[in-house]
């Protein structure tokens, strides 16, 4: 294994400037990520910052109007045990619970999991090397290769990869807002913009700098968020990354759809929202599945599946019918 050095900091200043001024250093809390990443030399940091005694940051504390703030460093576990996100916010809950194990979820930060790399088998396999994402400007091997599980929206030739977090989907549906400690001070960034599209620089997965350090994200109330499902397709039970998922919140007059968030998951290279579902969706009673059925279609237009995941056109729409149809039936 490539050879790092490890220290600890207290102090989130502090943090912030050792990470800024070495391109060499990582951030690194529950490392369920980032150490399998450095066994496959996927990422080769040659200092580890640990950030876990970092105060104040693990807490998950009531905002006005309903919401939430989660601590970066809070632990899966703790987020999806938390009686406040389990009724306020059950779709948060679920997305949660579906990814990963027991054991990573007790380990990893809720900060780390929306930094999970975006990627595919291909980028883990040092002895291919065509991957953009590994090595800038090496090809893709899996836009002609094994494509399975790849995205069919916002893809481009340099990287057809899915991010793998499920939480980030739930976000996505919920508007959250990522609160980032950077070297110029705080700031926010509302989670669709969170994740990049790969274009042609997939080596970025994110919107941050060097030097920036997520703190927290924030879950704004809204009135769809009690009556909100986490659907989550994989192909074994446990411990499995998205073939597809849904994240689905809708609030109703009783029968009729007042308003209504998707996201989908396994569909791009981030958290995709089903905007034109959304506005289409309204007004239409919950169980006329038909009219569901052609709303949902409204987001899948401009799909453009790859050679091998054609099937997932329709499988994620639905998907993202039965999640809605869960979603309303709680409220
Ligand atoms: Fe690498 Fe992305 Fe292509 Fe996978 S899809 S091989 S991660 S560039």
């Amino acid at each position: 294994m490539h050879p790092f050095a490890v220290s600890r900091v207290n102090d989130v200043a502090q943090a912030v400037t050792v990470h800024a001024r070495d391109p060499h250093v990582a951030f690194i809390a529950g490392g369920t990520d980032l150490i399998g990443l450095m066994k496959d030399r996927a990422a080769l940091p040659e200092h580890l910052l640990d950030i876990n005694g970092l105060s104040d940051i693990d807490r998950i504390e009531p905002l006005p109007g309903d919401g939430l703030r989660i601590g970066a460093l809070a632990r899966m576990s703790d987020v999806a045990a938390n009686l406040g996100v389990r009724r306020r916010f059950p779709m948060i809950a679920e997305a949660l619970l579906s990814g990963a194990s027991g054991q990573l979820r007790n380990m990893a930060s809720i900060g780390g999991n929306i930094m999970q790399r975006t990627r595919c088998a291909y980028f883990r396999d040092e002895d291919d090397g065509r991957c953009n994402k590994r090595r800038p400007e090496s090809g893709c091997a899996a836009l002609h290769g094994l494509n399975r599980n790849h995205a069919i929206f916002g893809w481009s030739e340099f990287c057809v990869a899915t991010n793998p977090s499920d939480l980030a989907v739930a976000l996505a549906a919920m508007d959250a807002i990522v609160i980032v400690q950077g070297s110029t001070g705080e700031r926010r960034i509302a989670f669709t913009d969170f994740h990049r599209l790969p274009g042609t620089t997939p080596e970025r997965d994110n919107a941050l700098d060097r030097g920036d350090l997520i703190v927290a994200i924030e879950l704004p109330g809204c009135v769809e968020a009690r009556g909100s499902h986490y659907l989550k397709v994989r192909d074994r039970e446990s411990y499995e990354f998205a073939l597809l998922s849904a994240a689905a919140a809708v609030a109703t007059d009783g029968s009729h759809i007042r308003s209504v968030r998707l996201a989908m998951g396994g569909v791009a290279h981030k958290p995709w929202r089903l905007t034109a579902a959304e506005t289409a969706l309204r007004g239409i009673r919950l169980d006329d599945t038909a009219g569901l059925e052609s709303a949902i279609a409204t987001s899948f237009t401009d799909a453009r599946p790859l050679a091998h995941n054609r099937f997932k056109v329709e499988l994620a729409q639905r998907i993202a019918l039965r999640a809605l149809q869960t979603a309303g039936a709680r409220t």
